[in-house]
C-alpha cells in the first residue's frame, strides 16, 4: 500500500494487491457463526461504513479497527458520536 493514495470509504474486499487485507478477509470468513452478527447485519452495518467519511484504507477512524472486524462483532457498535449502528447484544 506503501506510495498509493489512501482509500476514502474503502472496505477490505476493496483493496486490491494487499497481502494483509486478503489474509484478514481470510480471517473473517472462519469466524464461528456463533461469534458473529448474521449475513444480513454485517451488510447493512458495512453499508454505513461505506458511506462514512471515517472509513480510510479500510479503517474505521474514530476506533482504529478495521471496518470488516468490527462489524462483525455482535456486541459492538460505530464509535462515532451519531451512533450509525448499534450493538445486538
Ligand atoms: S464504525 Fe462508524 S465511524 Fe467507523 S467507519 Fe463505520 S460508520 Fe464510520
Amino acid at each position: 500500500m506503501e506510495g498509493q493514495k489512501p482509500c476514502l470509504r474503502c472496505l477490505l474486499a476493496e483493496l486490491e494487491g494487499d497481502e494483509y487485507a486478503r489474509s484478514l478477509e481470510d480471517y473473517i470468513k472462519k469466524v464461528p457463526e456463533d461469534k458473529r452478527v448474521d449475513e444480513e447485519t454485517y451488510r447493512r452495518r458495512l453499508e454505513q461504513c461505506s458511506s462514512c467519511g471515517r472509513l480510510i484504507n479500510a479503517v474505521c477512524l474514530e476506533c482504529g479497527c478495521y471496518a470488516e472486524l468490527r462489524a462483525l462483532k455482535p456486541d459492538a457498535g460505530c464509535p462515532a458520536p451519531e451512533k450509525r449502528w448499534l450493538p445486538e447484544v
